[in-house]
């Protein structure tokens, strides 16, 4: 259809099969699913077990170039991407996608269910609460903060003995520690199961948890852009006697709960990693975590369900998993191991998966291959690369473009100096990719406004820069149809054998593993360490977290940590602020420059549009 309706509208005209009817197509049985309605699902875990022995299909990442704040079309690439693999070459495929936080889809941003005739549907409900994953995310994270403070209160104004009382009752007569509790003794050394044996030294060992309120990571989330929440003092009612304490609120997608979501691999591998979230450190500099506090076991059952990919569908009728969202600048930025890992095992040998690493490749992209796929174990086979003739022009140094503000007009018509300029930036990420031994093919995402000399020359010079292939496409216009060309040139990408390698082995320190994404990736001299960011190093070194994988917060703006420099920057260092710990999602992550962990509202943010139709109960405006 000329000209393409609104995102909301091109959805809505679609009605999706019913959920049960994709559940058989796909080869799933009726009792791995658990029905949500008529349009949504979740699988069970259970499946992995009962396809063991398939083999995996071909893995294929969708990563960007260094975007504008508007987005490039990853995810509306993604969706077109599996619509041509099905519906134009035929082969089974699924969709992995993360789902979208309340803070974008009111704020600035909007939905992330793709685009145009490129999208999961319905979008609505994907768009909003889906079947509650998030809020189970914001659910435990703050039970587990309400404990840390409620612990650290208690063990004020209580005695050891009338705290070993409460920790430990006796129940019918029998005292019993419980099996949280055993295995806090096994880490503190007491070897002793009957908790009347214990010394009155180990008691103390035992009660004591100690933290040092200075020393507190862990916030209090809520999955609202709510700028007021950014600094707070909590304990203010006479009732906690003056244990007054500034803390903060992040978003729910900034957990590292949510990060534990996207990167476990099992319902046992979940609750050991919640049990090792590290939450402050105790006042001899010890880490304090979430199984110390009592809580793991409630962590995971407020999860158990969230732990399940949630499957919707394409506009098309593909089959998609919207499974974990975690942040793409201070956390991961991939959706879930588990969804993809099902996915590979349901499409079959000669299936596809392609999944979304999110901003730019120099940060989802480095991140998906670095940590996801370590703690995963699967092997990618193709890189999809999106560029954008916009995104290119803004690096040649096209005027600013910002959400909410009208585009240059340079950004409409014809300007090859630009493009070409700007293509440096394409050719690093290039790079970037083959970096670890994965072949690229870029895909050039059509606008009505781009004319057919610059998408040529993108595509001429993508090819010289080392890309496997270049296509230009345009399935935000015309669905899977307008992306066929570039599901052959993945089949055929995907068909070399992999040559996949990490950038970086584990037992490098953590500085040197800084430097190595720093140098290769960004293309910076070196980096700065703030004695903060030193200190943090040397502590998280010291208490054996050295070994742990690299997840870098940077701006996803620019390949540097200045969101104002375009292109390829070169002769810049990147300046480490701080370093904190996500030791039970298992990665170490700097700070550089200023990150923010809970995004604000602007004058006009989307959900002025949003309302609902009284009559039929329709969304509108999403
Ligand atoms: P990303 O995943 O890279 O952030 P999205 O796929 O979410 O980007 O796309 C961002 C927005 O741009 C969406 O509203 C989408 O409809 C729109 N969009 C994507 N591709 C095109 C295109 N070729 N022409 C016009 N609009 C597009």
């Amino acid at each position: 259809k000329s000209p393409v309706p609104s995102d909301i509208d091109v959805a809505k005209a679609h009605t999706p099969k019913d959920i049960s009817q994709l559940v058989g197509e796909i080869g799933l049985l009726p009792s791995e699913v658990e029905l949500y309605g008529k349009k949504k699902a979740k699988v069970m875990l259970n499946i992995l077990k009962r396809l063991s022995n398939r083999k995996n299909g071909r893995y294929v990442v969708v990563a960007g170039i260094t975007p504008t704040p508007l987005g490039e079309g990853k995810s509306t690439t993604t969706i077109g991407l599996v619509q041509a693999l099905g519906t134009h070459a035929k082969r089974n495929v699924f969709a992995c996608v993360r789902q979208p936080s309340q803070g974008p889809t009111f704020g600035i941003k909007g939905g992330a269910a793709g685009g145009g005739y490129s999208q999961v549907i319905p979008m609505d409900e994907f768009n909003l609460h889906l079947t509650g994953d998030i809020h189970a995310i914001t659910a435990a994270n703050n039970l587990l903060a309400a404990q840390l403070d409620a612990r650290m209160f208690h063990e004020s104004t209580q005695t050891d003995s009338a705290l070993y009382n409460r920790l430990v009752p006796s129940k019918k007569g029998v005292r019993k520690f419980s099996d949280i509790q055993l295995r806090r003794l096994t880490r503190l050394g007491i070897d002793k199961t009957d908790p009347s044996s214990l010394s009155e030294e180990e008691i103390t060992k035992f009660v004591r948890l100690d933290i040092d309120p200075s020393t507190i990571t862990w916030q209090r989330v809520i999955d609202t852009n709510d700028r007021f929440l950014r600094k707070i003092t909590v304990g203010q009612s006479p009732t906690e006697q003056g244990k007054t304490r500034e803390t903060q609120f992040d978003i729910t997608v900034a957990s590292e709960i949510m990060a534990v979501l996207a990167l476990t691999t099992s319902l046992e591998d979940m609750r050991e990693r919640l049990g090792k979230m590290v939450v402050a450190s105790d006042k001899n500099g010890g880490p304090v975590s979430a199984d110390d506090l009592g809580v793991t076991g409630a962590l995971t059952v407020l999860m158990k369900d969230a732990i399940k990919p949630n499957l919707m569908q394409t506009l098309e009728g593909q089959p998609v998993f919207v499974h974990a969202g975690p942040f793409a600048n201070i956390a991961h930025g991939n959706s879930s191991i588990i969804a993809d890992k099902i996915a590979l095992k349901l499409v079959g040998e000669d299936g596809f998966v392609v999944t979304e690493a999110g901003f730019g490749a120099d940060i989802g992209m480095e991140k998906f291959f670095n940590i996801k796929c370590r703690y995963s174990d699967l092997v990618p086979n193709a890189v999809v690369l999106v560029a954008t003739v916009r995104a290119l022009k803004m690096h040649g140094g096209g005027p600013t473009v910002t959400a909410g503000a009208p585009i240059a007009a340079v950004y409409g018509e014809e300007n090859l100096e630009l493009v070409e300029k700007g293509c440096s930036n394409l050719a690093k990420q290039i790079e970037n990719a083959n970096k670890f031994g994965i072949p690229v093919v870029v895909a050039i995402n059509k606008f009505s406004s781009d004319s057919v000399n610059e998408l040529e020359l993108v595509k001429k010079i993508a090819k010289s820069s080392g890309a496997f292939n270049a296509v230009i496409c345009s399935h935000w216009a015309e669905g899977g149809a307008g992306a066929a060309e570039l599901a052959s040139a993945v089949i055929e990408a995907t068909a070399q054998p992999s040559e996949f390698k990490f950038l970086y082995p584990l037992d490098l320190s953590l500085e040197e593993k800084i430097t190595t994404i720093a140098k290769e990736i960004y293309g910076a001299d070196g980096i700065t360490l703030s004695e903060e960011a030193q200190k943090k190093i040397e502590s998280y070194t010291r208490q054996g977290f050295g070994h742990l994988p690299i997840c870098m917060a940077k701006t996803h703006l620019s390949l540097s940590a200045n969101p104002s420099l375009k292109g390829r920057p070169t002769g810049f260092t990147i300046p480490i602020r701080d370093v904190r710990a996500s030791v039970g999602a298992g990665f170490i992550y700097p700070l550089v420059g200023t990150m923010s962990t809970m995004p604000g509202l602007s004058t006009r943010p989307c959900f002025y549009d949003i309302d609902i139709d009284l009559e039929t109960e329709e969304v509108l405006g999403l």
